[in-house]
């Protein structure tokens, strides 16, 4: 078990939808998190996605959070 748990206090203030729009997945994990992106992964189907304005959106593959 290498599951990575973050405690989103950010998220959970703005109710992040931990749901994956791919598969329904609410198991999303934390993947990175920085001032302007959130990043979740599903452990489902393996997409990535983005909290942006309210939304999940899928992280296009080969898009990595630019430190
Ligand atoms: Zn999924």
């Amino acid at each position: 078990m290498t599951q990575h748990t973050v405690v989103l206090d950010l998220a959970a203030a703005l109710a992040t939808p931990h749901r994956c729009s791919a598969c329904g997945s609410t198991d999303l994990s934390t993947l990175t998190e920085t001032h302007r992106d959130v990043l979740f992964t599903c452990p489902r189907c393996r997409l990535a996605w983005r909290f942006e304005l309210g939304d999940l959106v899928p992280v296009e593959s080969g898009t990595r959070t630019r430190a």
